[in-house]
């Protein structure tokens, strides 16, 4: 799957705000918002195996993970990402 950047950071939205995230940010997204503040990530990233995403994010030990983009579900792959998390 095509992905812009794995990183950790303080969650800043919704009930698990102020708690450690992994954030997990892929690449891609068909609208065009006119408030987008994340163009950066509608081209690029590096194609990475669903597995090593895994890996990766198991890595960090961080129970909270957040699947974002771009328009994380444009990618098929997506959806099994998110049932093995
Ligand atoms: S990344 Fe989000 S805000 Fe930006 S165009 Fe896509 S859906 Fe809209």
């Amino acid at each position: 799957m095509r992905v812009t950047e794995i990183f950790h950071s303080i969650q800043g939205e919704s009930s698990f705000a102020g708690l450690p995230c992994l954030f997990v940010r892929l690449t891609g997204c068909p609208l065009r918002c006119a408030w987008c503040d994340s163009e950066y990530t509608f081209f690029g990233g590096t194609e990475i195996p669903q597995d090593a995403v895994l890996e990766t994010v198991r890595s960090y030990g961080c129970p909270l993970v957040e699947v974002t983009g771009g328009e994380p579900l444009s990618q098929p792959e997506a959806f099994p990402l998110i049932a093995r998390l």
